[in-house]
């Protein structure tokens, strides 16, 4: 199926390409078109990759004449005009899902606030999956055409980057982000001036700048305290995602909330909703209800009008993941703006409590976000009911199953994380519309169709992701070690013909990284077996403040230097996107062992789906829905352990237990042709059964119809 191309090019001068290649590298929309991405890349491969992969930065260092120069080759004027043409296709299309199904919402925003947004490996203001979420979010809002604004903070020294001293325990460093060299601009107003806002922090007002960043047909404001009219601390306070204390904690939601509502009134954006992504941004329902009230509008019905507008999607049933603060920091940082509120302190702690008469209780950003919003939701069925009986004596009338916290599963977007190879694969076999029939289930079901794509071709593609991935190890190996390293040495280093198993996420201690290591001689056995053998690939960040997550960063880098596992366990330093992108196409088999039913939903294993991979896990988060017993493998069972003693070794044992009777055997399982049948039978029940069901597309449109929309 070759791509049309018997469009009548625009034609375009050289100097007009330049300035639509300019205005498309600050649009990420090339994150999620391969061919856009290869364009910058082939004009300076080095700066792409020393950037991280920045189209920005690359046209920043290829000079006008050299574009020009280069487009006098016909094949490459050709896709780049190409690119171009598709780029202003989707830029200007009006007849998008949201314009079909709720064309009312095409003049009424949608504000999404969230602490990270996790859009590409070059701009690293995320620190997990909950930013990868909010920027997973962000491109589907795009393709779906909703009117869609994020709030965020700029984080100028952004997530930490990672090193691993020699025994094993990580150091964060920060390094600045020059935001000349990321797809990040000053936020202006109509006419081109930077727009800016201020916020009040104890008695203070905080001047702040913002950023923008456009996500094909969306944008995401940035709020920045660098500015030398504030006071030093507060210059600082944007600097690092979820850096210092509990301190520095409210003074940064304070910003987002309060200032991520002031900077859209400045731009003269009035969301429809408000939805706060996560209790970080929760204090816009304060900025929300002092809007109303300084209007002059009673305070009861200036609640019902905070209410109306805001939605809630909480993420987390660990207790850390919920902010609470005292009414002493309550008091310091915010009584001044309160002042403006016309509410006392505490009037406000009220909002913050369960228990509004308990003086001890303290403030709760997840308890604001949930009495001020008209629909909040959990990110699987199951933590909806973890969420329920988490929050149900806030509705102390309701049974625990009335609890209004209702669920819309996570997603991922799937034209953003599937590699090029991938993307080059079901172009091949589906057409280049396949990236908009994310949300066909009817499509993705005739997968089991042979004539769609062969189980030879299939095995290819698994063969080439595998490969790439070692490589990329192997190629990190060598630039690590100053390139003195013989071919044959790096033989030693990953297979690319054994079984593959990949972990990969944050270090959080309930996700339990050394899990498989519970059974060491079982674990060795099974690593070195000579005709079945298996491999493991590690990678994750723990939080510069969790020691426990370092020491378990620690026990893995320790096993990859044991005798025993050398050069078939390794880990991989620095988690990023771009680490994400080939762990999850490179691996056979997707690794997920929280501890139930602490994994509220879980993402990393959804993106595995479109290159062939599949996932072994525990019965948490997503994987309860998204297991049919034949598209994947699911350790242990349904049941929760009281200890967690009992629990770990429980699911220790069920790990070995399956890759032993079920995992190893069925790759290992060839034809004549050294094909894997079954394996690739399941590969495609897992493409039939999750595509849809665990995209970001879906996901969105849920939001739409449940929350959104909802009177
Ligand atoms: C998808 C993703 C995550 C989320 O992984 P989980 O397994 O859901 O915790 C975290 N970090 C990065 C870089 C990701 O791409």
């Amino acid at each position: 199926m070759e791509k049309i191309d018997n469009k009548n090019f625009n034609s375009r001068t050289y100097l007009q390409i330049i300035e639509q290649l300019k205005n498309l590298a600050y649009n990420l929309w090339w994150t999620w078109n391969p061919e856009a991405a290869l364009i910058f890349k082939e004009l300076s491969p080095l700066v792409w990759e020393t950037s991280n992969h920045s189209a920005v930065a690359v046209l920043k260092r290829v000079s006008d004449a050299e574009i020009i120069a280069r487009l006098g080759d016909p094949d490459f004027y050709k896709r780049v005009t190409l690119v171009l043409d598709e780029f202003a296709d989707y830029m200007s299309n009006t007849n998008t899902w949201c314009a079909q199904n709720y064309p009312e919402f095409l003049n009424k925003p949608i504000a999404y606030f969230s602490a990270e947004f996790g859009l590409h490996e070059c701009l690293p203001i995320y620190s997990g999956g909950l930013g990868v979420l909010a920027g997973d979010f962000a491109k589907s809002a795009s393709d779906l055409g909703i009117n869609f604004y994020g709030v965020s903070l700029y984080y100028r020294l952004g997530y930490f980057k990672q090193r691993i001293s020699d025994d094993g325990w990580q150091f964060e460093e920060y390094p600045q982000i020059n935001a000349d060299d990321v797809p990040i601009q000053p936020l202006v107003d109509k006419k081109g001036r930077p727009v800016q806002t201020s916020v009040t922090i104890g008695h203070s007002i905080v001047k702040l700048n913002a950023w923008k960043i456009n996500v094909g047909r969306v944008s995401i404001i940035l709020l920045d305290s660098n500015l030398p009219e504030n006071e030093l601390h507060f210059r600082e306070l944007t600097g690092r995602v979820y850096g210092g204390d509990i301190s520095t904690r409210i003074m940064q939601e304070i910003v987002l909330g309060i200032g991520g509502v002031r900077i859209l009134r400045a731009i003269g954006i009035e969301p429809e909703i408000f939805h706060m992504n996560e209790g970080h941004s929760a204090f816009l329902t304060l900025e929300l209800l002092r809007e109303q009230i300084s209007k002059g509008m009673p305070l009861a019905q200036a609640e019902e009008y905070v209410k109306k507008h805001c939605v809630f999607t909480t993420h987390t049933p660990v207790e850390a993941g919920h902010d609470r603060f005292p009414k002493s920091l309550i008091e310091l940082q915010l009584s001044n703006y309160l002042k403006d509120l016309k509410l006392s302190v505490d009037e406000i702690m009220k909002y913050g409590r369960i228990n509004e008469k308990d003086q001890n209780e303290l403030f709760c950003m997840t308890v604001l976000a949930l009495k001020f919003s008209k629909v909040s939701n959990a990110v699987s069925k199951l933590h909806s009911q973890v969420s329920k009986a988490m929050w149900k004596n806030l509705y102390p009338e309701l049974e625990v199953d009335k609890v209004p916290i209702i669920h819309i599963t996570n997603g991922v977007h799937t034209p953003g994380w599937a590699n090029v190879r991938a993307h080059e694969f079901w172009n091949k076999r589906l057409g280049y519309d396949w990236t908009e029939k994310i949300m066909d289930r009817e499509y993705w079901i005739k997968f089991t169709n042979h004539n769609i794509a062969s189980d030879e071709e299939i095995w290819a593609l698994r063969n080439i992701l595998r490969r790439e991935l070692i490589e990329f190890v192997r190629m990190r190996y060598l630039s690590s070690h100053s390139n003195r390293i013989s071919i044959s040495e790096l033989d030693h280093i990953l297979s690319p013909d054994v079984l593959t198993i990949g972990f990969a996420r944050r270090f959080a201690v309930y996700k339990r990284a050394p899990l498989i290591f519970r059974n060491l001689d079982a674990i060795d056995e099974l690593v070195n077996h000579p005709q079945t053998p298996i491999q493991l690939i590690f990678s994750g960040k723990a939080h510069p403040r969790d020691d426990e997550g370092k020491r378990f960063i620690q026990k893995i880098i320790n096993y990859t230097k044991d005798p025993r596992f050398s050069g078939k366990i390794v880990f991989i330093e620095n988690y990023d996107m771009n680490i994400a992108r080939y762990l999850i196409s490179g691996s056979d088999v997707w690794l997920n062992t929280p501890r139930r039913p602490l994994e509220a939903s879980g993402t990393s294993g959804m993106k595995i789906t479109i290159h062939g991979g599949l996932h072994l896990s525990t019965l948490d988060g997503w994987w309860v829905e998204g297991y049919n017993g034949k598209n994947g493998w699911a350790i242990g069972n349904e049941r929760s352990y009281p200890d967690e003693e009992t629990q770990d070794q429980v699911d220790a044992d069920s790990l070995i237990s399956i890759l032993k009777k079920e995992v190893i055997p069925e790759f290992y399982n060839r034809d004549r042709q050294g094909i894997p049948r079954e394996w690739i039978k399941r590969i495609r029940i897992s493409i039939q059964s999750l595509i849809t069901e665990f995209s970001s597309h879906r996901m969105v449109s849920e939001y739409m119809q449940k929350c959104y929309h909802k009177i």
